[in-house]
């Protein structure tokens, strides 16, 4: 029988299989082979045993200096005691309560490899009951023969499982390999000098050298992004395979109607994008493109404009948000801009003029038809909602584009599903102020051209970032002045919370009250309630829903905080209200309405308000618990202010984060610049990757399993055009089995997961 990856290991090492089953979740060979050491030893050199944790499990490499077998005082019996030397002349005990058959082999000059937990007997080190294998056991009888010769692999220890056992089962497979369909096409290893896949595991498992192991690696990392790259690849061929309506510039249509219309020039990186825009829609491949640019740089203008050149072509065009909100933003602000050009058919409309369609799950039944019908008809030239109310319930006449709005995991069945609604492709416009890193680009949007707004428009005004901690009473206080003091100037403050609280929560934050008596606390158990927000609109940013997760001390919540700065002298004449998921959706938006027209002074909010919102007036945040939030998110947040005349503020506020050191680090980066790029890198290196690749992307596995976006940049890139050219030369893969073969298994495991939820 011909071993493969997929090969379920107890037909190979019997009984041990059900050890790594139940220790590891490991059953195949494929597991196991991908399950590599974590670190190696050099058996030429030993441990240096002084510097062992205690209480940790150890892999040793150490001779045996003598060996005493012992009547023990206490019990009966006989106890073995080694000392094992390293070469620092430092001692590490090895104890054996039955000696049988111990101590024929650890005998005076045996070298040893030795596994087990580091405790202490008096002030010596021991391990009790090692596991253990000798390196040249003149009895041959050892097991671990695979230790013999070159670097000692380390695999993690866990109950059932030592790192020798491991190794033993492990040998057994690597034995019986012959050879593995390689996903690596032969001309691509040759290009870039790397071994076929069977050498590469026994590489990284049996290396002789660093430098093997080194290789194995590498070659490894550079298969796991080929195949992600070979999967977009073709994802991207099989839907540009579908044709796309190719929009010809109109003279006089509404694009030309609109740039007459803004109170504003485009800048020049808008003017250059606009073209690269224009240039895709030109064409009947679809467009697939993905938009970055700061809060604020004009993206929206674009989206704009873009899809009016659909809509003079003849067409329709969506917009998705990620939020109710959102969406109603986009409505109000596109109907804004278009004027009498959104007014079509109706009296004083523009000649030309289209619709402007709303759909949002808060609408009246008769509202939402009316909508339905105006997007079905064709009337609405461009319909905005949520991405699940558009996927699912509309029909359009002749859909020619779609504008995704800050969305993370657009992937393809998404794409697949919109394309169902329409005979041609639509083209995709993704837009995200979230600057991505290029690894991840690549990664995650790897069959998306790019294109970055890096300017603002002119008189958008700076945002300065200061970090208050909680433990300087007097800094708190002052922010509260601060607040007021903006209010009277004219300026309105978003005060973010990391959680809605309860209504009848007593917990009030510990600044509220200075008198008699000191702070109030409480007991209760306060659990972060982001999930039951509905608030976790944010969470393909920064740190997701681990930013909420139970702290040690109280969370800030919304309806807390109100009722404080209500009471509190300082703010308490100022117009204060509440924004947060559990209100209902028509509630939200007579919220954010009142406060765009400076109706209310101060909004206490969650993240409902991370993504989008525009109001010019804002001029402070301040952010509670800013520990919570990740890098990103709080670069995205603290983006709604300084939009108008007035430069922005922002205030970070932490209760001193005990049991996360690196908080007051993350805070003080994002105080010390205003780069999203910048930002996002250093996010990406505090984030784990699957955090960063969503489940979809990365094919129901949660993560990768060997790249690290933050590090392998020049890696990925040449694993792209690697793949990406080897598609291109044969889409079917006919000249590539080993290639076909891990996309099907990445497919149907995808299938798996997402049948699952
Ligand atoms: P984004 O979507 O990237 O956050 P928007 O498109 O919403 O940015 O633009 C932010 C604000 O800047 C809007 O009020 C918009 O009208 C304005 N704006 C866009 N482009 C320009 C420009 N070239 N000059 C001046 N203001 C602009
Ligand atoms: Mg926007």
């Amino acid at each position: 029988m011909a071993i493969d990856q997929d090969t379920r290991l107890r037909t190979i090492v019997g009984a041990g299989a059900k050890k790594l089953e139940d220790a590891r979740g490991i059953s195949t060979v494929g597991e196991l082979l991908d399950f590599l050491p974590r670190t190696y030893l050099d058996p030429d050199r030993s441990t240096a045993f002084r510097e062992l944790p205690h209480g940790e499990d150890v892999v040793v490499v150490g001779t045996v200096v003598s060996a005493t077998t012992r009547q023990m005082r206490a019990r009966r019996g006989r106890m073995l005691v080694v000392d094992l030397g390293d070469e620092q002349g430092g001692t590490l005990q090895l104890t054996f309560f039955k000696p049988f058959g111990h101590e024929q082999r650890l005998v005076p000059g045996a070298k040893v490899v030795a596994s087990g937990q580091v405790g202490t007997y008096g002030r010596q080190l021991q391990l009790t009951h090692p596991d253990y294998a000798v390196l040249n056991d003149p009895s041959g009888k050892s097991s671990g023969g695979w230790l013999l010769g070159g670097l000692v692999p380390v695999y993690p220890a866990t109950a059932k499982v030592t790192p020798i056992v491991h190794g033993d089962l492990l040998d057994l497979v690597l034995h019986a390999l012959e050879d593995l369909p390689d996903p690596l096409p032969p001309a691509v290893r040759l290009a870039h000098g790397l071994p076929d896949l069977v050498d590469a595991y026994r590489l990284v498992h049996r290396p002789q050298t660093e430098a093997d192991h080194r290789k194995g690696r590498w070659r490894l990392k550079f298969q796991e992004a080929f195949v992600i790259q070979a999967a977009l690849a073709r994802a991207r061929l099989a839907s540009d395979a579908t044709p796309a309506r190719a929009v010809a510039p109109v003279e006089d249509g509404l694009v030309d109607a609109l740039l007459l219309r803004l109170p504003f020039d485009l800048t020049d990186g808008q003017h250059q994008i606009f073209g690269q825009l224009r240039s895709d829609l030109s064409h009947e491949t679809p467009m697939h493109r993905l938009l970055q640019g700061e809060v604020g740089s004009g993206k929206t203008v674009l989206a704009l404009l873009a899809m009016l050149a659909v809509v003079d072509g003849g067409g329709q065009a969506a917009l998705l948000a990620p939020t109710e909100v959102l969406a109603a933003q986009h409505h109000r602000a596109i109907t804004a801009m278009l004027g009498p050009l959104a007014e079509g058919g109706l009296l004083g409309g523009h000649e030309q003029g289209t619709r402007v369609a709303l759909l949002t799950g808060s609408q009246s039944a008769a509202e939402r038809r009316a909508n339905l019908l105006a997007a079905a008809s064709g009337e609405a030239g461009i319909v905005v909602g949520t991405h699940a109310l558009i996927q699912d319930t509309v029909q359009f006449a002749d859909l020619g584009m779609v504008v995704v709005d800050e969305q993370h995991r657009f992937g393809v069945e998404q794409r697949d599903a919109l394309r169902a609604k329409a005979s041609l492709a639509p083209h995709v416009l993704v837009m995200t102020a979230t600057p991505i890193p290029r690894t991840v680009a690549m990664t995650v949007y790897g069959d998306m051209s790019t294109s970055t707004l890096r300017e603002l428009p002119r008189g958008r005004q700076p945002i300065t970032t200061h970090v208050v901690t909680g433990d300087k009473p007097a800094w708190v206080e002052r922010t509260w002045g601060r607040v007021a003091e903006e209010v009277r100037g004219g300026g309105q403050v978003y005060v973010v919370c990391p959680r809605i609280g309860d209504e009848d929560d007593p917990f009030l934050p510990a600044w509220r009250t200075t008198g008699p008596g000191g702070p109030i606390h409480l007991s209760a158990d306060h659990h972060a309630d982001a999930d039951a927000d509905g608030d976790g609109d944010g969470h393909g940013h920064g740190h997701g829903e681990g930013a909420f997760g139970d702290g040690g001390s109280e969370l800030h919540g919304v309806l807390q905080v109100t009722r404080a700065l209500r009471e509190l002298p300082a703010t308490a004449d100022l117009r204060i209200e509440t924004l947060h998921g559990r209100l209902p959706a028509e509630e939200k938006d007579k919220v954010m309405t009142a406060f765009a027209r400076g109706e209310i002074d101060v909004l206490v909010a969650t993240t409902v308000i991370e993504v989008g919102v525009d109001v010019a007036d804002a001029t402070t945040m301040v952010v509670l618990d800013a520990d919570r939030f990740g890098i990103s998110q709080l670069h995205q947040l603290r983006g709604r202010v300084g939009r108008g005349g007035r430069p922005g503020l922002c205030l970070l506020m932490t209760q001193g984060a005990e049991g996360d050191p690196g908080a007051v680090e993350r805070l003080d980066h994002v105080a010390s610049t205003t780069d999203g790029f910048e930002l996002a890198r250093l996010d990406l290196e505090t984030r784990r990757e699957g955090d960063v690749l969503g489940a979809s992307q990365s094919g129901g596995r949660s993560g990768l399993r060997f790249l690290k976006l933050a590090r392998d940049e020049d890696l990925i890139v040449t694993a792209h055009d690697a793949a990406w050219a080897t598609v291109e030369k044969d889409p079917e893969l006919t000249a590539y089995p080993g290639l076909r073969r891990e996309l099907d298994r990445l497919d149907a495991e995808r299938a798996a997961f997402l049948e699952r939820g």
